[in-house]
């Protein structure tokens, strides 16, 4: 299966952070019949696919590793993996990136993942303080053109099979993470014909309830006059240990979200252990 668009009609719309249009796009390369060679993955028995955005390399454990537990054989796709970033500071990109790929690949064999890294090099390599989003458009094009071959390479792969993307709400404003989310938005009007997508909250972020509260406005105003659901996975107690040992995978990282509450979504009064996405109604 190909996507039948090859060009998408130009629109412009206005994101909260900047006064410049989203940029326009068309998807490179997806109206070519030739295989997609970075995009081969194997196609699951299952009816349903389950593929993650992972902006860094441990979002997609943070934000869904339990329902990616619970959905052995889903892809995982990490994008910005070339960092320097530690928890305990910065230290030599090389080494540092090779350390958290070991960590994903702990993480990707324990539950039994597909994973893909695009090896983009994150916000920090890339001269940006990770929360400022000025001249953030680039960044999108660029994910776009390393992103959108590989989501060909998948529908190629899954034929008629139901495919769900989870994409981060961009909660906390992460540069990486909202450029992410720019791109599943502009081609949402291709990707909705072939993939069920769902924007998951993503942690520690989400455990701010203002900040948690911010993206999904954001979202709703984007995607108005459209309907966004809020999907719920609950953990009971032992789930939840499941999930803390999944995270404690992320040696460098975890020391950051080292309280148990930081993996769990603000929802007032007091939240049960969840997961959390967004899907269109
Ligand atoms: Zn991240």
């Amino acid at each position: 299966m190909y996507f039948a668009i090859s060009h998408l009609p130009r629109r412009s719309r206005q994101t909260p952070h900047s006064k410049s249009p989203i940029r326009t796009h068309s998807w490179p390369g997806l109206n070519q019949s030739a295989p997609i060679n970075s995009g081969h993955f194997e196609q699951p028995e299952e009816l349903v696919i389950t593929v993650v955005l992972s902006p860094h390399s441990d979002d997609a454990c943070f934000s869904l590793g339990f329902m990616l537990q619970m959905n052995p054989g889903s892809i995982l796709l990490n994008l910005y993996t070339s960092t320097d970033f530690m928890a305990t500071g910065r230290i030599r990109a090389v080494d540092a990136s090779h350390l958290r790929r070991t960590e994903d690949e702990a993480f990707a064999a324990r539950l039994g993942l597909q994973m893909k890294d695009l090896a983009l090099p994150e916000a920090l390599l890339r001269g940006h303080h990770p929360f400022d989003l000025r001249g953030i458009e680039r960044d999108a094009t660029e994910l776009d053109e390393a992103l959108c071959p590989l989501l060909a390479g998948i529908c190629e792969t899954a034929g008629s099979n139901r495919i769900d993307l989870f994409c981060p709400l961009g909660v906390g404003g992460h540069r990486d993470h909202v450029a992410t989310l720019m791109v599943v938005i502009e081609n949402l009007p291709v990707l909705s014909e072939h993939f069920r997508v769902c924007f998951y909250e993503d942690l520690p972020y989400a455990s701010y309830a203002a900040s948690r509260e911010t993206a999904a406005s954001r979202l709703k105003a984007w995607l108005s006059p459209r309907q966004l659901v809020r999907q719920v996975l609950v953990l009971n107690d032992s789930q939840f240990a499941e999930k803390l040992e999944l995270a404690r995978l992320y040696h460098s990282q975890f020391s950051a979200v080292a309280e148990s509450s930081k993996l769990i979504p603000a929802e007032s009064p007091s939240p049960m252990p969840h997961e959390a996405w967004w899907t269109l109604n």
